[in-house]
């Protein structure tokens, strides 16, 4: 049975993790990375980079990388959300037909669950060259507060990259798994996720393998990215105050602050100051204008003091929710890279009336209990319970556009609820049923998650009529509804297919991208392997050549000498497996040839080597051949 990896798919990095007998282990990336940029590059030849490249060449390719589109995922492009970053990111946005945000890169749209997908897959691979199987399954993560078009989204990911997308679990709740998974004595504990893109707060209990979400709140829309843009808009003010020179309308320039304000804040977590050097950020009449300004912690701490008071609200809502005071919280978990702040682990200590412990590594400890998960789910690990809760409240729109609840947030998952709801007017045969999901009284604040029609209900006056609305929660967060006439036994039942994600048919289109795209990536890899053998084997007959060369005949002196040249001759992109093969089976045949002629050597021909070092090798050119054919061996 293959493993079921954990992926904690981060808005700015993600991790993965994978259960190996009683450990989980990191799964590193291609250049040993334990968490790699959730960034995907498009070059301009149409090929994708992924990861750390990806974020690599962001700077000379910021149009066409695409970064933090967990943020993008599952949300309306009308939304205010959207309409606050859209301005700041290097790539374009644009809304589908539906409303949904698209992503348009050199022409082409992508929706974000595609881009997501694209990461997924290479974390995939990732996971196949670790494990050396074919990797098919994975347990997700996801903010506690993601809300069901937000895992929806999540999960069309998963499909698109080819995962069957086993659970997903919120973030906190795999965090809480990994911290207490041998802790025997009963705690409660506050994990307090602040990442790139979410702010989360979960209290749980954990009692000797149960873990109880409480209580869960927070912001799909706080995190480490607006805590960067801070440091980039102070730039472009400084600049402007400085220069006269708006630094924000440039793409390129833009790109460059982001880059930098990052720096500097994880910087600023253990240094007081940080010098900012942007050469040439800008150029006017008088020359090229560069950016030189010292940064120090307090001035940061200053321009992200509103960011990180915005947690207190949502941790003192979770208390008041799970009926706690700081006091019954016996421990404070940190959870997600932008907690490494000192202010924010500060503010942490002022909220909860206790230091946070550092006991986890907080970049880490999400994709770990994500593997964990994947291992209860094998089968592997037995003594969890993980009872997570719902994190907004779930109901239909009533007259007047009201919302009324069916399911309260924080209501423990999986769970089944009916509510009866009748007719408005006299002899009504159909009832819309409008799926909402959130806190507000007015239907229209609300997150619209479906809507249908329950037909055929028997005539009758109106209010006498029984409707049946049932709401089922799987343990991965998702709906299905169905609603039942009770008199005519009509019933009307819909897997809930968000009204901002993706039809069946594009996620079956994408599927079929992301397999073609698969084989390329397997084609690439090919070659690339082809490469390698080649530099081996030419190295090899160059070597074997200047020693034995003068055992063959001139004709096959010929061919050796050619196969070296053509090898060395094939341009560093060559990506056709044909012409790599042949190229490796010229090289291999020499090599055999060398060999036969090594063994049916006479002892006597040592006269005829001698000549050979001196003369022939010299005329063959063999010492250049095998000096320049090492020496790309090296360089590789
Ligand atoms: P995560 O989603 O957990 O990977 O968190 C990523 C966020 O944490 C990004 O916004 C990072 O810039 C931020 N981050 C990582 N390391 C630090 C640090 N040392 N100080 C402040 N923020 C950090």
């Amino acid at each position: 049975m293959s493993k079921i990896i954990g992926i904690d798919l981060g808005t700015t990095n993600s991790c993965v993790a994978v259960l190996e007998g009683h450990s989980v282990q990191i799964i590193p990336n291609s250049i040993g990375g334990r968490t790699t940029p959730s960034v995907v590059g498009f070059t301009e030849k149409g090929d994708r980079l992924m990861g750390q490249i990806a974020k690599r060449q962001s700077i000379t390719n910021a149009a066409n990388t695409v970064y933090a589109v967990k943020r993008l995922m599952g949300r309306r492009y009308d939304s205010a959300e959207i309409q606050k970053i859209r301005s700041y990111l290097t790539y374009k946005t644009a809304p589908s037909e539906n409303g949904d945000v698209r992503i348009s890169i050199r022409g082409k749209e992508y929706s974000p669950p595609e881009i997501s997908a694209m990461l997924l897959q290479y974390y995939k691979n990732m996971a196949e060259e670790f494990l050396n199987e074919e990797v098919s399954e994975a347990v997700i993560t996801v903010p506690a507060y993601f809300d069901d078009s937000q895992r929806q989204a999540t999960k069309d990911a998963g499909r698109i990259a080819g995962l069957e997308v086993r659970r997903i679990i919120n973030e906190p709740t795999a965090a809480a798994l990994a911290y207490g998974l041998d802790k025997k004595d009963r705690e409660r504990v506050a994990i307090f996720d602040l990442g790139g893109g979410t702010f989360d707060i979960s209290l749980l209990e954990i009692n000797n393998g149960v873990f109880e979400v409480i209580a869960t709140c927070g912001d799909s829309f706080l995190g480490g990215e607006d805590f960067d843009q801070c440091i980039i808009d102070w730039m472009i003010s400084e600049f402007k105050s400085d220069t006269g020179i708006d630094i924000g309308t440039d793409i390129l320039a833009r790109q460059r602050l982001k880059e930098t304000a990052e720096k500097t804040k994880c910087e600023l977590s253990m240094a007081r100051e940080s010098q900012i050097n942007l050469p040439f950020i800008a150029a006017d009449a008088n020359g090229p204008r560069h950016f030189e300004k010292k940064l120090t912690r307090d001035r940061l701490e200053e321009l992200v003091k509103e960011l990180i008071e915005r947690t207190t609200f949502f941790c003192v809502k979770a208390l008041k929710d799970a009926k706690l005071t700081p006091a019954d919280i016996s421990k404070v978990i940190l959870v997600g890279g932008q907690t490494r702040m000192p202010a924010v682990q500060r503010h942490v200590e002022k909220i909860f009336g206790k230091k946070p412990s550092l006991e986890v590594n907080p970049d880490e400890v999400v994709a770990v209990g994500a593997a964990l998960q994947g291992g209860v789910l094998q089968g592997e690990l037995k003594e969890i319970v993980l009872l997570d809760v719902l994190p907004l409240s779930l109901g239909v729109e009533t007259q007047g556009g009201l919302f009324t609840r069916v399911i309260d947030h924080n209501s423990t998952i999986p769970l089944k609820k009916t509510t009866t709801f009748t007719t408005v007017s006299d002899n009504q045969t159909v009832v819309e049923i409008h799926v909402l999901q959130g806190e507000r009284e007015v239907a229209q604040f609300n997150r619209s998650l479906a809507k249908f029609d329950l037909v055929g209900i028997a005539p009758a006056p109106r209010g006498a009529p029984q409707i049946d609305v049932s709401f089922d929660m799987d343990a991965n967060g998702i709906l299905s509804v169905s609603a039942k006439d009770k008199l005519s036994g009509k019933e009307q039942a819909i897997k809930v297919t968000p009204s901002t994600g993706l039809s069946k048919e594009e996620i079956d289109r994408m599927i079929l991208d992301a397999k073609q795209f698969a084989e390329m990536d397997k084609s690439a890899r090919e070659a690339a392997e082809l490469k390698n053998q080649i530099r081996g084997q030419m190295a090899a007959v160059a070597r074997s050549y200047a020693d034995f060369g003068w055992l063959l005949d001139s004709s096959e002196q010929e061919m050796v000498k050619n196969a070296i040249q053509n090898a060395k001759n094939l341009p560093p992109e060559e990506d056709s497996i044909s012409i790599l093969k042949d190229s490796l089976t010229q090289l291999e045949g020499c090599t055999s040839k060398l060999a036969a002629a090594m063994f049916s050597a006479p002892d006597s021909q040592d006269l005829r080597a001698e000549s050979w070092s001196t003369e022939e090798r010299g005329e063959a050119n063999v010492e250049q051949l095998l000096k320049s054919a090492l020496d790309d061996v090296k360089s590789k």
